[in-house]
């Protein structure tokens, strides 16, 4: 997920976006995003109807885990101890030792782009729009300063 080369704080909010959207939404997935400068293009597979008051509860939320100040932490997994990461999937076979990046207590996933050091380096998140785009699939804007 994410460009290993994306503005920190907007890839580290991504990965909270994801945390939120699954947490809110039961059985969200296939999420996409597209990472440019400090904006971020999000889109997901959604079997339900998305309403304002999910977008509302997860800028809430975010905000909430941002002002934790959590640390992140990074720890390289053997591969058949990472079976409860929710990507996997996503880390080439070849792989043996996956590098989990956990931020707070709020997501952990695999992951090998640059993160924040804390949550309270993100700063100023917020979604600045959100459209169905079709077949169940949505679309999330957000930035970060
Ligand atoms: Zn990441």
């Amino acid at each position: 997920m994410g460009a290993v080369d994306a503005h920190p704080p907007l890839h580290s909010a991504e990965h909270l976006l994801t945390a939120a959207l699954s947490e809110r939404l039961p059985g969200m997935n296939n999420h996409a995003s597209r990472l440019k400068s400090r904006k971020c293009v999000f889109e997901f597979d959604y079997a339900g109807e998305l309403a304002d008051e999910d977008i509302a509860w997860v800028q809430q939320t975010i905000e909430e885990w941002i002002a934790t100040e959590a640390d992140t932490t990074i720890d390289f997994v053997p591969r058949e101890e990472a079976d409860h990461l929710p990507n996997l999937d996503e880390v080439p076979d070849e792989v043996d030792l996956v590098r989990v990046v956990r931020l707070g207590e709020f997501d952990a996933r695999a992951c090998a782009g640059m993160h924040v050091a804390n949550t309270g380096e993100i700063e100023n998140f917020r979604v600045t729009s959100w459209r169905a785009v079709g077949d169940g699939r949505y679309r999330v804007n957000f930035v970060v300063d």
